[in-house]
C-alpha cells in the first residue's frame, strides 16, 4: 500500500509572551478552519524559542483557552524549547554550504547603517567576507541574496529583494538562541506543514523563510496572511490589550467576533448559539476568499 502524504497540514504557532488575545484568536481560528475545510490536519506548536520573552505560565494559559474555546488539534503539542538539536543540525547544514557566516558586530556598531523595510538596521556587510582581525563571532547570519516572489492566498502577489529590503539576517543570536526565522522553517518542514495561515504582521518574514527553505532544500508551504487586529488608533493589539476581553466573554461570542473580523458573515444570532453550533456553522461555511485583503483592520467590539 502506498502511503499518501496528507494534502493539507496547517498549524497555529503562538509565542507564549502573554495570554491569548483577540488577534491570536483570529489566527488560531483562521488556520484551524482552513485546515478543516480542506479535510486537513491542524497542529499546535508553542513558539518558546525566545526564552527571554517567554512569560511563565503563558503557554499553559494559551492551551487552556484554546481547549475552552473548543479547538481540537491533531497530535501532541510541539515545544520549540525542546527542538534545539534540530535547529543546530540546520545551522550545521547552512555552514557546510557556506550560506551563513559568523558575525562579530554589536548593535552599537550597526547603529548608523541603513534601515531595512521593517525599520530595523540593515546589516552593513562588515563580516560577510570574514571576521575582522582580533574579533570573534557573536552571531551567525545568513547571506541575503535574490528577489523572492510568492503569491499570498489572502494578500496577493508579494515581492521582496532580500539584500535591499532585509539584509543578511541572524539565524543564531548573540545570546546563543536560535532566531525565530530559522526555528519556524525547521519546525514547519519537520511537521510537513503545507499551509501557513497567520497574521499579516509576519508577511514580511515570509521572504526570509522562503530563502531559508530553499537553502535547506525543504518544501515551500502555501502562505495566507490574515489581517492583524488593531484598536481604533490602528495600533496592533498587544497581548495585554484584549487579553482580558477574551477571558471575559463566552467563547461563542468571541469566536463569532473573530468570524466577523475574517469577513465570514455569520448569521446575526450565531453569537447566542452554543459553542458546538458555532463550530459546525464555521466548519460548513469557511471561505478563505471572503477574508478582507487588508494588512490590518479594527477589531470589532463584542
Ligand atoms: N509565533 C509567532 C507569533 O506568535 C507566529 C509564527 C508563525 O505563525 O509563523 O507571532
Amino acid at each position: 500500500m502506498t502511503h499518501m502524504a496528507p494534502v493539507y497540514v496547517g498549524r497555529f504557532a503562538p509565542s507564549p509572551s502573554g495570554p491569548l488575545h483577540f488577534g491570536s484568536l483570529v489566527a488560531a481560528l483562521g488556520s484551524c478552519l482552513d485546515a478543516r475545510h480542506h479535510g486537513g490536519k491542524w497542529l499546535l506548536r508553542i513558539e518558546d524559542v525566545d526564552t527571554p520573552r517567554t512569560v511563565p505560565g503563558a503557554a499553559e494559559a494559551i492551551v487552556g483557552t484554546l481547549e475552552r474555546f473548543g479547538f481540537e488539534w491533531d497530535g501532541e503539542v510541539v515545544w520549540q524549547s525542546q527542538r534545539t538539536a534540530a535547529y543546530q543540525a540546520a545551522l550545521e547544514q547552512l555552514k557546510r554550504s557556506g550560506a551563513v557566516f559568523p558575525c562579530a558586530c554589536t548593535r552599537r556598531e550597526m547603529a548608523d547603517s541603513a534601515l531595512a523595510r521593517d525599520g530595523s538596521r540593515r546589516y552593513p556587510g562588515t563580516c560577510r567576507n570574514g571576521l575582522p582581525p582580533g574579533r570573534s563571532a557573536r552571531a551567525w547570519r545568513v547571506r541575503a541574496e535574490g528577489v523572492i516572489r510568492f503569491e499570498d492566498a489572502v494578500q496577493g502577489p508579494q515581492e521582496e529583494d532580500l539584500a535591499r529590503d532585509v539584509g543578511d539576517f541572524v539565524v543564531l543570536r548573540a545570546d546563543g538562541l536560535f532566531a525565530y526565522q530559522l526555528a519556524v522553517v525547521v519546525d514547519d518542514a519537520a511537521a510537513g506543514i503545507t499551509h501557513v495561515v497567520r497574521g499579516a504582521d509576519l508577511l514580511d518574514s515570509s521572504a526570509r523563510q522562503i530563502h531559508l527553505q530553499r537553502l535547506l532544500g525543504v518544501p515551500q508551504p502555501v502562505y495566507a496572511h490574515l489581517p492583524v487586529a488593531t484598536n481604533e488608533a490602528a495600533e496592533k493589539l498587544s497581548k495585554q490589550t484584549l487579553a482580558r476581553a477574551i477571558e471575559d466573554h463566552p467563547p461563542a461570542t468571541a469566536l463569532v467576533a473573530a468570524l466577523v473580523f475574517l469577513g465570514q458573515q455569520p448569521p446575526p444570532d450565531l453569537g447566542q448559539a452554543s459553542l458546538d453550533e458555532v463550530w459546525s456553522w464555521s466548519r460548513a461555511h469557511w471561505q478563505l476568499d471572503k477574508v478582507p485583503r487588508l494588512r490590518h483592520a479594527i477589531a470589532p467590539s463584542f
